[in-house]
């Protein structure tokens, strides 16, 4: 009897972020999502947190310097093509995750996780203005409303609050940045996000994403399976503005086919 072997080589990506024991976001969501795209997802964990639908119970960061050695441990071996990092959890971690990322030989999305939908935090207070230098080494920064007013320490309550933040952290040194739009004006028919990419000269580029607001429970794990859609896009050789337009795209249908699981709102399903 013959047996047939035909291994394949995908391209991989890499994930540098916090565990979701509940399955719906965090490395749980990104590894589902570069699976959905093709892509052979590596993990660096920086924190498990004891989560399930309903809420989180506790959260217990690791040491940078193993977060460090993981890191070290699949780049020198796997050679991911993109990286994303999500939850980095300690200050520690987010200046340890910094140099190593600086360094990195391709693309680095950045998705600044700080608090969780249930307002449970997920950085340590005082640790957000070490996102400084991060930022800096950002291929794509992809803060929420509520991430990118911190970041920029201004209100971000409309669109055009969401490019200037938006140019301010191109200013700062980052490829690009995609401030999301999901949390502003709950009560409008559609949802804008707002791409701003250093341009040839000083002025970058702006590209306003406009969709139809889907009244949905289940967007947990939203913003972890977007950035990893997009690095994992990008692992694939995908054009920034190419990777993120199709991300964006693709959250729609993620959203619509949520998963309705547990007692609590349920979460996105990874849709390529
Ligand atoms: N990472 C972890 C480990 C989380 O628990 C959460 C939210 O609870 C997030 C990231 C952020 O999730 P979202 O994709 O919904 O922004």
């Amino acid at each position: 009897m013959s047996r047939s072997y035909d291994p394949v080589s995908p391209p991989v990506a890499a994930t540098i972020a916090g565990s979701d024991s509940g399955g719906g976001a965090g490395i749980q969501a990104d590894l589902k999502t570069m699976t959905t795209h093709g892509v052979f997802g590596t993990s660096v964990v920086t924190a498990t947190t004891a989560q399930n639908t309903r809420g989180v119970h506790d959260v217990v960061p690791l040491s940078a310097e193993h977060v460090t050695a993981q890191y070290d441990a699949v780049v020198d071996d796997l050679a991911p093509a993109a990286v994303k990092t999500g939850m980095l959890a300690t200050r520690e971690i987010v200046e340890a995750v910094t140099r190593k990322v600086r360094t990195f030989d391709g693309p680095v999305v950045v998705d600044p996780v700080m608090v969780a939908a249930t307002g449970d935090r997920l950085l340590s207070a005082g640790a957000e203005a070490a996102y400084d230098e991060l930022i800096a080494a950002a291929t794509l920064v992809t803060p929420n409303a509520d991430e990118a007013a911190i970041l920029v320490d201004g209100p971000v309550e409309t669109p055009v609050d969401a490019e200037r933040a938006g140019r301010e952290l191109v200013e700062r040194g980052a490829d690009a940045a995609l401030v999301k739009g999901g949390h502003l004006d709950a009560d409008a028919g559609t949802v804008t996000d707002t791409l701003v990419m250093a341009g040839e000269g000083d002025d970058p580029r702006v590209r306003r994403i406009e969709n139809s607001r889907i009244d949905a429970d289940a967007t947990h794990g939203s913003g972890c399976t977007l950035s990893s859609a997009i690095a994992a896009r990008l692992a694939r050789g995908e054009s920034l503005e190419g990777a993120a337009v199709a991300a964006v795209d693709d959250m729609g249908e993620a959203i619509r086919r949520g998963y309705d699981v547990g007692g609590g709102p349920g979460a996105v399903n990874p849709t390529a």
